[in-house]
């Protein structure tokens, strides 16, 4: 390495003129993308990132970071926005500075592999819309699944930035599978991919700032192309992180504006561009135009999210992530998980059994969707396995990655369970070893054909084809086909400001805090009578329930009433008509019967119950009423954590009864079906 990227600190006259570096440190912004996604549940909308569009523009990035990831999804989603709208509108405003966006290699801007034909069409009109960096990743560091995506990059002339995702299995880099040598062998292949530049995405923020040192210096020793550093915030290293890998001679790093900075997301601009002024790395931005741009974030447009910040706790870290060497998210998702379960006494447990699923699948870089493959796989182990067998229930998706669907594991799989994983697996009991794409059927023509009528453009198909539900319904609402709801509608200043002075009255006191206790409703055995204390009149609903008579309801009749202590009334009182008696508002509704889910747990139909092992979605059935089953036979496909459950039968016999259908949200312990 030339010590052409080393640091070194000029003495800087304040007062006169600042030099401009040597080798100026170039930055990428993440405000417009990871930043929001980080803090605000990819909940930023393009409204709220025009105010500051053209300032952003001037400040002098790399580039900006403003789609791809999670954005696609939330938009279309949560935000009633069109994501291909998001790229031309911000274009408008964004004329010098190259847009940059997160492709998920062959899982394009979804969860899944995608076919061919579709990835092809989604890059190609993701360049022809403004994105100038493709910045592409796999969460296998498997770079089979960019041979599609990578010549159509190429061809549309844009930028491909290849991504290695950074993981460990140690505390500290090294060990038999994430050690230097596996990552310089990825920078490699990479640059023989004919990378423009090379990423280390560490998006768990498990990198410390000497590793970093380490890793960035032999990597520059063997690629030629710049590299660039991904790094979360989430343990607290990043901002160390970044200034050793600036001193190992990084060429570009990624930053937020403060406002979108530090917790799980990435260490903010400001402090960076001061820590380096005056020397050879200087970023030549000017500090106070880094300042306008925040006092607008902080004043019009943050307040709109803050909601979202997850202020549960004071610390801004999370020190669990440095203890576990396992990404922030994915552990809170474990607790959540565990908590609905009403397993949470587990967690010890499942942090144990974490490492050894992990090592069995293959040691996956945990980033998704394989952080959480693993830890719901592992939640599953933890509950259901015994003494005498072990991965007694295996996800759909861990079967999938047994079988190749994914990609080449970086160590192998274990044999075992790969073999009881691909179990009656339905495309084969021998796992694929060619690239995953290739089994997969061209799935366009047949999203055009599903559209048609709808979509007005290949835009709008792609929208479908990545996500065929919630795509199809957003193409609803984009031509006034069906109403968009509420809630996918913009939160105001207003709306804040309103919500401020709600909490300013409730911390004097000054709101009266309603009553919990719930009124039941009013049956078809309530009877009126009119209550007469001194001069006041109310009219009085009493039911009768199980023998005993109840007040049901009190009407006050008079409005200017005087305090007159407590009252008794007497249900045996006679109703006196009068003259101005008020009548009830509307008749009484007979009570609706209400089918909970313990009702369900309480089966009419005698016979062996399948129940629901944890809450969650029932995909389908695959047997009907009627149907005879074997004991361990597939009878129920379960979504829960994202992850499908294929639920075996308990007994054989016939299948008696079905208690939900496809779509239905269950509760642990619901009867699924009764085979007798
Ligand atoms: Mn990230």
């Amino acid at each position: 390495m030339s010590d052409h990227n080393q640091v070194k600190i000029t003495t800087m006259d304040f007062s006169g003129e600042r030099p401009k570096a040597e080798n100026p440190l170039k930055i990428q912004d993440l405000s417009f993308r990871d930043g929001h996604q980080s803090l605000f549940a990819t909940r930023g909308r393009t409204e709220d990132m025009i105010p500051v569009a053209e300032m952003m523009d001037e400040v002098g990035f790399w580039a900006l970071e403003t789609w791809g990831g999670a954005t696609f999804d939330a938009m279309h989603r949560f935000l009633n926005e069109d994501p291909w709208e998001r790229i031309r509108t911000l274009k408008r405003y964004i004329k010098k500075t190259r847009f940059s966006m997160l492709l998920r290699g062959q899982n394009l801007v979804g969860y899944r592999n995608y076919a061919d034909d579709v990835a092809k069409a989604f890059v190609e009109r993701a360049a022809h819309n403004g994105i100038d960096i493709f910045r592409t990743f796999d969460a296998l560091n498997d770079y089979r699944n960019f041979e599609t995506v990578v010549p159509v990059i190429k061809e549309c002339g844009k930028h491909f930035q290849g991504c290695i995702c950074y993981s460990l299995t140690e505390r500290r880099l090294g060990g038999e599978v994430y050690n230097l040598e596996y990552y310089v062998k990825k920078a490699k292949e990479l640059e023989a991919m004919e990378a423009n530049s090379i990423c280390i995405k560490d998006m768990a923020g498990l990198m410390a700032p000497y590793d970093a040192y380490a890793l960035v210096k032999a990597l520059k020793d063997v690629v030629s192309v710049p590299l660039h550093l991904h790094s979360h915030f989430t343990s607290g290293m990043a901002s160390m992180t970044h200034l050793k890998a600036v001193e190992a001679g990084v060429d570009i790093l990624d930053t937020c504006m403060s406002p979108y900075g530090f917790r799980t997301s990435h260490p903010a601009l400001e402090p960076l561009v001061m820590t380096l002024m005056g020397t050879n790395r200087d970023t030549g931005f000017d500090i106070k135009a880094l300042a306008e741009i925040n006092e607008i974030l902080e004043k019009d447009i943050i307040p709109k999210y803050r909601y979202l910040l997850d202020e549960t706790k004071v610390s801004i870290i999370d020190i669990n992530v440095l203890v576990h060497q396992t990404p922030g998210g994915m552990l809170s998702n474990l607790v959540n998980q565990l908590r609905e379960m009403d397993a949470l006494d587990k967690l010890d447990k499942v942090y144990a059994e974490l490492p050894k699923v992990r090592k069995d699948l293959g040691q996956v870089p945990l980033v998704t969707p394989m952080s959480q493959i693993v830890a719901t796989q592992s939640i599953n182990n933890v509950l259901f396995d015994d003494e005498k067998e072990r991965y007694k229930m295996i996800t759909a998706q861990v079967r999938d990655l047994c079988y190749g669907l994914y990609g080449k594991t970086p160590a192998p799989v274990n044999p075992e369970v790969r073999k009881k994983a691909l179990k009656d697996y339905p495309r084969g009991e021998k796992p694929i070893t060619c690239r995953p794409a290739e089994v997969l059927e061209p799935e366009l023509d047949k999203a055009k054909e599903d559209v048609k009528g709808l979509a007005a453009d290949l835009e709008d198909v792609l929208i479908y084809a990545l996500y065929p539900v919630t795509g199809k319904r957003f193409l609803k609402w984009k031509y006034g086909k069906e109403e968009p709801p509420e809630k996918v509608k913009p939160r105001t200043l207003e709306d804040v400001k309103a919500e401020q002075e709600l909490i300013k009255k409730a911390l004097a006191g000054k709101l009266v805090e309603k009553k919990e206790k719930e009124v039941p409703s009013k049956g078809n055995n309530l009877r009126k009578f009119n209550v007469f204390v001194d001069d006041e009149y109310f009219e009085v609903g009493v039911e009768e329930i199980g023998g005993s008579p109840i007040v049901s309801y009190i009407q006050q009749a008079q409005r200017q009433m005087q305090a007159q202590g407590p009252v008794a009334f007497a249900p045996t009182a006679a109703p006196q008509p009068q003259a101005a008696q008020p009548t009830p508002e509307k008749p009484a509704e007979p009570a609706k019967p209400v089918i909970t889910a313990s009702k369900k747990m309480e089966s009419d139909t005698q016979g062996t119950p399948l129940k629901s092992p944890m809450p969650g979605i029932i995909v389908s059935y695959k047997k009907q009423v009627g149907d005879s089953v074997n004991t361990g036979e597939i009878v129920v496909i379960l979504e829960a954590m994202k992850m499908e459950n294929a639920l075996p039968s308990p007994a054989g016999g016939i299948i008696k009864s079905i208690n939900f259908a496809s779509g239905d949200p269950v509760a642990r312990n619901d009867v699924l079906c009764v085979i007798g």
